[in-house]
């Protein structure tokens, strides 16, 4: 690999993408440091002995000697450390950066409020069905620059606001902004910034996806770069959507070619099809052909904690949502599930709801609990303030624990109701992360 220069590169904040990106910089033969405020960081243990290491403060000092600074997506731009090293001209990078310039390897690019895993798991498993040598990764699983040990033809990057605020001219083959709702608006301030950060993903990008569902999600991009569309309407020519037959039948579709029935495929609710069509208009960018992209859709299983059904007691189905961490992912989830209930049957859903809010608008979910629930139970941190937005709505519950609170679900379902554990919140002011709120909630519901 070819040194660009000489100069420190200083490693920001630890943890799993620090670790990858200290190693990755010291196999190239870089001269690292790293920082990082807490006294023993996760993974210090995986970095070499003989660097430079400052533990326990984030060594300002330490900044201002590097030529670039390596920033990990868990800490903010805004810190004054790092403002200081900006306001100095020294660069600040992500680690997708170190991997731009490390491989010309296509990228397929993911970002979005929603659903990012579940697309780049999806897209991964289709490209791995046509044969594909890809590394799947990024936000989700695996580092970034850990992908390139795979010597992949093909990699899949699942991308945050955070990783992408500090990533320029990524050059992706294909860049899709999935969809756009308030989320991380405690770091990006407001929408605007946080629609600019998501936005960095289409810099000199070959090929675009968007969803013709939501309008923030269309980048301005010169007219010469392709553009391919998904959206739960019936589309036009070249583009995904749904068609729907008089019997209310569904069908993925390709202009008026329909594709495959939705009710081949194990992944529910308008949320997944806008998921799949996603996927195709992805793959198709780069090329898979279409039957094993079919395949790969009428196998796939969802993932653990995203509206994952967990089990029927006394006619009441229980769903974990848990990875639901904002309001649209919770406002897709309850009318996913209440519309199939009122297509089917009078059941309707209780809902679990809180934790840490995150400051986001939870009026946003007013409409969708009118209409399909028929208890909010709140836990957690912002509680009383996820009560005031949603006051009036649907009869409101307070509760002082996860398993409370599923006990009052319990109590106050009858049959054909749905229990949904969907927070709308982050989980760390009662658990370690959303997969232990999820497998907590399985816990006590298996137990009911
Ligand atoms: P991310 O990686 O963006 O957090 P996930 O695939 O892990 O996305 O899903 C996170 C949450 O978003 C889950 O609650 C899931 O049910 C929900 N979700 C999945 N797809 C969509 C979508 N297209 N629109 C809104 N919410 C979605």
């Amino acid at each position: 690999m070819l040194i660009q220069r000489g100069g420190l590169k200083v490693v920001v904040g630890l943890g799993i993408s620090g670790v990858s990106a200290v190693n990755f910089l010291v196999d190239a033969g870089y001269r690292v440091a790293v920082t990082d405020s807490r006294e023993t960081p996760p993974g210090c243990e995986k970095i070499p002995a003989n660097i430079e290491k400052v533990f326990g403060s984030i060594d300002e000092e330490l900044l201002l000697q590097a030529e670039e600074i390596i920033l990990s997506p868990g800490l903010p731009l805004d810190l004054p450390e790092i403002q200081q090293a900006i306001t100095k001209g020294i660069p600040v990078i992500s680690e997708i950066q170190l991997l731009r310039r490390a491989t010309d390897v296509p990228v397929v690019a993911i970002t979005g409020s929603n659903a990012k895993s579940t697309v780049t798991t999806l897209i991964g498993q289709m490209a791995q069905a046509a044969g594909k040598n890809v590394a799947v990764g990024g936000n989700l699983g695996r580092p970034a620059l850990d992908l390139l040990k795979d010597k992949p033809e093909l990699i899949i990057l699942e991308l945050s606001s955070f990783q992408l605020e500090t990533t320029s001219n990524l050059n992706a083959e294909v860049a899709v902004v999935l969809n756009m709702s308030e989320d991380h608006l405690d770091r990006h301030g407001n929408m605007l910034n946080y629609h600019q950060a998501k936005h960095r993903i289409f810099q000199q990008v070959k090929k675009v996806v968007y969803n013709r569902d939501d309008a923030l999600t269309r980048p301005l991009i010169p007219d010469s770069t392709p553009i391919q569309s998904f959206g739960l309407n019936a589309p036009d020519m070249n583009e995904y959507g749904i068609l729907r037959d008089t019997d209310g039948t569904m069908w993925l579709a390709r202009g008026r070619e329909r594709l495959l029935c939705t009710d081949l495929m194990y992944i529910q609710g308008m949320h997944n099809m806008a998921n799949a069509l996603a996927c195709l208009a992805l793959g198709e960018a780069i090329g898979l052909p279409q039957n094993r992209m079919l395949d790969t859709l009428k196998t796939f299983k969802g993932l653990e904690h995203r509206c994952e059904y967990v089990t029927t007691k006394q006619d009441v189905r229980y769903y974990n949502d848990s990875k639901g961490t904002n309001v649209g992912a919770t406002v897709a989830a309850v009318e996913g599930l209440g519309q199939a209930l009122a297509s089917n049957t009078a059941g309707k859903v209780a809902l679990i709801l809180g934790g840490v809010g995150k400051g986001q608008d939870f009026t946003v979910l007013r409409t969708a609990l009118e209409r399909f629930v028929k208890v909010a139970v709140l836990i957690g941190e912002d509680a009383s303030q996820i009560s005031q937005a949603i006051d009036g709505t649907t009869e409101i519950v307070f509760a002082k624990t996860l398993q409370e609170a599923v006990d009052i679900c319990q109590e106050m379902t009858v049959p054909n109701d749905v229990v949904l554990l969907s927070p709308a919140c982050a989980s760390f002011d009662m658990f370690k992360n959303y997969g232990d709120r999820g497998h907590q909630f399985v816990k006590y519901v298996e137990t009911l």
